[in-house]
């Protein structure tokens, strides 16, 4: 199998879950706005796809995972780094 750092998969999944992460912090970003309008309807709709977006991490973390694990290794944290760098 071709290394983490040459891996089409790996880049894939990664940039999957950065996409997510940053939806995340839009959420999250949107919702505070919401809070200091006291829009409450909006803080409500934002908490439903903010609890959307965290079920989305966890697959694509699961994913990612069960794919390190085909390469026979753990994801450490230097390897999102350096796919981070290369995509
Ligand atoms: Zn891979």
């Amino acid at each position: 199998m071709r290394t983490t750092e040459n891996c089409d998969e790996c880049v894939r999944l990664t940039t999957d879950l950065m996409k997510i992460l940053n939806r995340l912090a839009e959420l999250a970003t949107a919702q505070i706005t919401a809070f200091r309008a006291k829009d409450q309807d909006t803080v409500l709709l934002i908490g439903k796809q903010m609890e959307q977006a965290v079920v989305a991490r966890n697959i694509a973390t699961c994913a990612q995972q069960r794919h390190m694990g085909e390469h026979g290794r753990v994801l450490l944290h230097g390897d999102i780094e350096r796919l981070k760098e290369a995509s």
